[in-house]
């Protein structure tokens, strides 16, 4: 007997389950994170963009979100690396925009040095804004997502969350250890309508990765064209960079209904990469 397809429900069309609903993506004013920003506020989402960068650029930025996706966009300076201010980013979020539904911890930095030289201030900054920083956000998210009875929370972790590279010591500990918090605040929010999950990006070619291509070459001895041939593409059996798009697009769904029974994962969006 044929089975009579029903349409699709209005319910499960992003961009009419997620209107409305607000965003805190930290590290937003470039690279993944903005990809993510314009993801969340083309699915109707009002956003609050943080990062660094020069004061007439954010503002371009913060102002061509509202203009292309008729929502808010607000922006906080906070800097990842000081608890206080990313304490004050959320209570920013609540103030200006109402709540925080949704939070995507995205913000990173990267160094590519061999263990015996690698500088310890480097170490420091990397474990404070790629792991530590998602650590306070969430300290200060949960309480309201629980009274809600709803919340997601993103954190972009990345391949390196589940394999190493050499040279890249802080950066791959600090991942793998935002793979642990991740399933551990999945656990303790699973029956208060939250979702907690890790997104494992390969290479996107942004303004993190192209910084580390210079690095990298100094730090194998060969010259930059190798490092992207040989390196950065050769670990993903596509040859291809990932792209913002694709991590944007994952990141709405994991704010859907349809997302609601993923917690605590580590989803791989990288060519293929640890498949091998
Ligand atoms: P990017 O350099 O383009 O963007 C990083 C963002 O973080 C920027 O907005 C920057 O201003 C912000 N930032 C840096 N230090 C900050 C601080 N102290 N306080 C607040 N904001 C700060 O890099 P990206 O490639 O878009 O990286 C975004 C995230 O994705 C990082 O966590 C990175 O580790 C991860 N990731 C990137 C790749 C890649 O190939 N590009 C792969 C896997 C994972």
């Amino acid at each position: 007997m044929q089975r009579t397809l029903t349409a699709p429900q209005a319910g499960l069309d992003p961009a009419n389950e997620l209107a409305g609903k607000t965003a805190v993506v930290t590290g937003s004013t470039s690279g993944i994170g903005l990809g993510i920003a314009r993801a969340l506020a083309g699915a109707g989402m009002n956003v609050m963009l943080n990062g660094l960068g020069d004061a007439a650029a954010v503002e371009a930025t913060r102002a061509g979100v509202e203009a292309d996706y008729g929502v808010k966009a607000r922006y906080s300076s906070a800097d990842m690396f000081k608890p206080n201010e990313v304490v004050r980013m959320i209570e920013d979020a609540r103030v200006l925009l109402g709540s925080v539904d949704v939070l995507v911890n995205n913000a990173g930095i990267q160094h590519v040095e061999a263990i015996e030289t690698f500088p310890p201030a480097k170490w420091d900054a990397i474990i404070a804004i790629n792991l530590s920083s998602a650590f306070h956000a969430m300290r200060a998210a949960v309480p309201d997502m629980k009274r809600q009875g709803w919340g997601r929370i993103i954190n972009i972790a990345s391949a390196h969350g589940l394999v190493a590279s050499p040279f890249k010591s802080a950066y791959v500990a600090a991942k793998h250890g935002l793979l642990g918090l991740t399933k551990t605040v999945a656990l303790e929010t699973a029956e208060h309508g939250i979702t907690v999950n890790a997104i494992c990006p390969g290479y996107v070619l942004t303004p993190l990765v192209q910084k580390q291509i210079p690095e990298t070459a100094k730090a194998r001895g060969i010259s930059e064209e190798q490092v992207i041939k040989d390196v950065l593409l050769h670990a993903q059996p596509t040859r291809e960079f990932v792209t913002t798009e694709q991590i944007g697009t994952l990141s709405v769904f994991l704010c859907t209904r349809a997302a609601a029974s993923m917690t605590g994962t580590a989803l791989p969006v990288e060519g293929g990469w640890t498949a091998q």
